[in-house]
C-alpha cells in the first residue's frame, strides 16, 4: 500500500491527478473499519490531515478536514449539537465532516444539518477545477455521492443568513456511541419559516416539504399545530427495516423528534 502525504491542496490535487483511483484518508474512522474488518485493501492512499486548506472554518465555510471535536463549538448550533452526538471523544477527535460526506451514510449525523440549511458541497480536481454542488446533488443514495475520480471534497459552504434557532436530535439504541435510528435537524427563521431534514429514514437525508409548508404558514404554532407537523413529517419519511430498527419505529421516531425540535425552537 502506497501512502501519499500532501502538505498543501496543490500537492493533494497533484497526487490525485497522478492516481485518480486513490483512496482518500481523513480521520480514518470509517475507512480503517473497512480496512481492518472488511478486507478493503487500497493500493494508493492520499492522507489529507496535513492539508491546511481543508482545516479552515470561517465566513460560512467549513473545511472537509474539520473534526467533530472542533465542530462541537462551531457557531452553527444545529451542527454543534450534531457534533456532540458523534461517537466517542476519540472518534470526535479524528472523524471529520468531510469523511461523513465521503461515506454518505444515511445515518451520517452531520448530513441533516447540511440538508436543513441548504448547504453546498465544494469539490475540486486538477482536471475539473472547483465546483459547488447542492447537498442533494452531492448525496445521491445510500453510501453514494457524486464525487468524480480525481476529485476531493474541499468543504461545505453555508448560507450566511441562518438564524440561531437550530436544533438537532437523534434516536438510537442507547444514549451514547450510537448510530442513529432516526435523526433530524430543524431550523426556524425569524419570519416563522421552518426547514427540517431527517437522517436514517431514507436513502439520503430527506426534507419534509409538506410539513415545512404547513408549519411555516403558522407564525405562532399551537401544541396541536406542532403535533400535526410531527404527523406530516412521519408521513413524508421513507424508512426501511434493517438490523438497527423497523421502518415503523423509524417513522414514529421521526415524527416525535420533529415535534420536539419544533417545540425547542419555539421555546
Ligand atoms: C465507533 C464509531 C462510532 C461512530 N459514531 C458515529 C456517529 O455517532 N455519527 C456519525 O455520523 N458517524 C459515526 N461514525 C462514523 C465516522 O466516525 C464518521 O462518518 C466520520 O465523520 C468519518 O470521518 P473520517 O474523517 O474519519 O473519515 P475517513 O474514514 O477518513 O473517510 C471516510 C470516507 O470519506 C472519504 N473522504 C474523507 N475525506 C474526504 C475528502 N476530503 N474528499 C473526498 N473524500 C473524502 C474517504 O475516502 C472515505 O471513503 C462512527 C464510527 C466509529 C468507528
Amino acid at each position: 500500500m502506497q501512502i501519499l502525504r500532501p502538505r498543501s491542496l496543490d500537492e493533494a490535487l497533484d497526487a490525485l491527478a497522478a492516481h485518480p483511483g486513490a483512496t482518500l484518508l481523513a480521520g480514518g474512522t470509517d475507512l480503517m473499519v473497512q480496512v481492518n474488518y472488511q478486507g478493503r485493501r487500497p493500493e494508493v492512499v492520499v492522507a489529507l490531515r496535513r492539508v491546511p486548506e481543508l482545516l479552515q472554518m470561517e465566513d460560512g465555510f467549513v473545511g472537509a478536514g474539520v473534526t467533530w471535536s472542533r465542530l462541537t463549538s462551531a457557531p452553527w448550533p444545529g451542527l454543534a449539537q450534531a457534533a456532540r452526538t458523534v461517537g466517542s471523544p476519540q472518534i470526535r477527535a479524528m472523524g471529520t465532516l468531510g469523511g461523513n460526506l465521503g461515506t454518505a451514510s444515511p445515518a451520517g449525523d452531520g448530513l441533516p444539518f447540511l440538508a436543513a440549511v441548504g448547504a453546498g458541497v465544494e469539490v475540486a480536481s486538477r482536471a475539473g477545477g472547483r465546483r459547488t454542488l447542492a447537498w442533494d446533488q452531492f448525496l445521491v443514495g445510500p453510501k453514494r455521492n457524486s464525487l468524480q475520480p480525481g476529485e476531493l471534497i474541499l468543504g461545505v459552504r453555508l448560507p450566511t443568513d441562518l438564524p440561531q434557532r437550530q436544533e438537532f436530535a437523534k434516536v438510537g439504541a442507547r444514549n451514547a456511541m450510537v448510530i442513529s435510528i432516526a435523526s433530524a435537524c430543524l431550523v426556524r427563521f425569524a419570519d416563522g419559516a421552518v426547514r427540517i431534514a431527517l437522517g436514517s429514514v431514507g436513502p439520503t437525508p430527506l426534507r419534509a416539504p409538506r410539513a415545512e409548508a404547513m408549519i411555516s404558514a403558522d407564525k405562532h404554532p399551537s401544541p396541536a399545530a406542532a403535533a400535526e407537523f410531527g404527523r406530516l413529517v412521519a408521513e413524508e419519511v421513507r424508512p426501511i427495516d434493517d438490523h438497527r430498527s423497523t421502518a415503523a419505529y423509524r417513522r414514529h421516531a421521526a415524527g416525535v423528534i420533529a415535534r420536539r425540535l419544533l417545540e425547542r425552537a419555539l421555546a
